[in-house]
C-alpha cells in the first residue's frame, strides 16, 4: 500500500492508474478509522480496481469552538487498517499541502446545508464541499463512497456533484453500528462509560420511531414528540439538538412519513456531539 502526502504525488499516482485503464474509488475520511469506514472501503474495493482512502482532518470544516485540535489522530494505525482492508493508496496530506495561506476560493452549497447540522455549525458544509471538491479534482475518481451516517453530508455532496458536473458516481453506504446499536463514530472515543450508556439513547429512539411507523404512525409531529419524550424519560443525559423528519434527498421537512423519509437526530452527550438517523420503513 502506497502512503502519499503530497497533492502532486497523489495526482500522479491516480493519473498512472487511469492510464492503465483502472477504475478508481475514493473514500474520503478524517481518519481514526473504525468498522464504519472499512465498510466504505469494501464498497469501493468491490466496485473499483484501485481504492484510495484520504485521511485528512480538514480544518476548514470545524467551527472555532469545535474539536479540531482534539480530534483523534493515529495515522500509523489507520494505514495498517487500510493495508489489511485492501486499500491501494492512502492520501494523507498536511493542512499546508491542501490549503495555500492566501486561499480565497471555496464551494458553498446554499440550500441543503442551511438546516439540521448546518443550523448549529455555520460554515461546516462549505468546508466539507471545498475539501471534497479538492479531493475529487486531485484524485479524479470514478466512484466516491460516503456513509449514510452523515445523511446531510451525503445529500449535500450529491447536490454538489450534480450542480458542478463532477464526473463520478456517489455511493451511499449503510450505517455500521456497534453490537448494541450505537452508530460507530470516531468521536465515540470521547465518551465516558456512563456517557456511552446514554449515547445508546439515539439509536434506541430511532428504533422506537421505526416501530411506531410500522404500527401505522405517519405524522411527523407525533414521531418527533415520541422520540423526544422517550429520550427525556429514559436517557436524560442526551441533550437533543434536533429531531427532524426530512426527505433523504432534498432534506425538505416532511409532515408525514412517505417513501425516502429520513428521521435524523443530533444531540450532545456531555461535551460530545453525536448524530444518527434512520430511513423509515
Ligand atoms: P469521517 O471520518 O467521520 O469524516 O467519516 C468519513 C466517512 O465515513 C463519511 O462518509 C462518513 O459518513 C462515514 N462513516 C462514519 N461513520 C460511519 C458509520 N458508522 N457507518 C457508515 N459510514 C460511516
Amino acid at each position: 500500500m502506497n502512503r502519499i502526502g503530497t497533492v502532486s504525488g497523489m495526482a500522479a499516482a491516480a493519473d498512472a492508474a487511469r492510464r492503465r485503464g483502472l477504475r478508481i474509488g475514493l473514500v474520503p475520511t478524517m481518519g481514526a478509522l473504525h468498522a464504519g469506514h472499512l465498510s466504505l472501503v469494501r464498497e469501493s474495493v468491490s466496485r473499483c480496481d484501485i481504492t484510495v482512502v484520504s485521511i485528512f482532518v480538514n480544518p476548514v470544516q470545524f467551527g472555532p469552538d469545535e474539536d479540531f485540535a482534539n480530534y483523534p489522530r493515529d495515522l500509523d494505525r489507520d494505514c495498517a487498517m487500510c493495508g489489511e482492508a485492501g486499500v491501494d493508496m492512502v492520501f494523507c496530506p498536511s493542512s499546508a499541502e491542501m490549503y495555500a495561506p492566501d486561499r480565497s476560493v471555496g464551494v458553498v452549497e446554499q440550500t441543503l446545508s442551511a438546516g439540521l447540522c448546518g443550523a448549529s455549525r455555520p460554515g461546516h458544509f462549505s468546508g466539507v464541499c471545498t475539501v471534497v471538491a479538492k479531493l475529487f479534482n486531485i484524485v479524479q475518481p470514478d466512484v466516491a463512497v460516503f456513509g449514510r451516517k452523515d445523511a446531510q453530508q451525503l445529500a449535500v455532496i450529491r447536490r454538489m456533484v450534480r450542480d458542478l458536473n463532477f464526473r463520478l458516481e456517489v455511493v451511499g453506504a449503510p450505517i455500521v453500528r456497534e453490537a448494541d446499536g450505537l452508530a460507530m463514530s470516531s468521536r465515540n472515543v470521547y465518551l465516558s462509560e456512563s456517557e456511552r450508556g446514554q449515547a445508546l439513547g439515539l439509536s434506541r429512539a430511532l428504533a422506537l420511531a421505526s416501530s411506531l411507523v410500522r404500527e401505522g404512525v405517519r405524522d411527523a409531529g407525533h414521531l418527533r414528540l415520541a422520540v423526544g419524550d422517550f429520550l427525556c424519560r429514559e436517557y436524560p443525559g442526551v441533550a437533543v439538538e434536533y429531531i427532524a423528519l426530512t426527505d433523504a434527498e432534498t432534506l425538505a421537512p416532511l409532515e408525514t412519513v412517505g417513501p425516502g423519509a429520513l428521521l435524523a437526530l443530533a444531540a450532545r452527550v456531555g461535551r460530545t456531539r453525536l448524530i444518527d438517523n434512520v430511513t423509515l420503513p
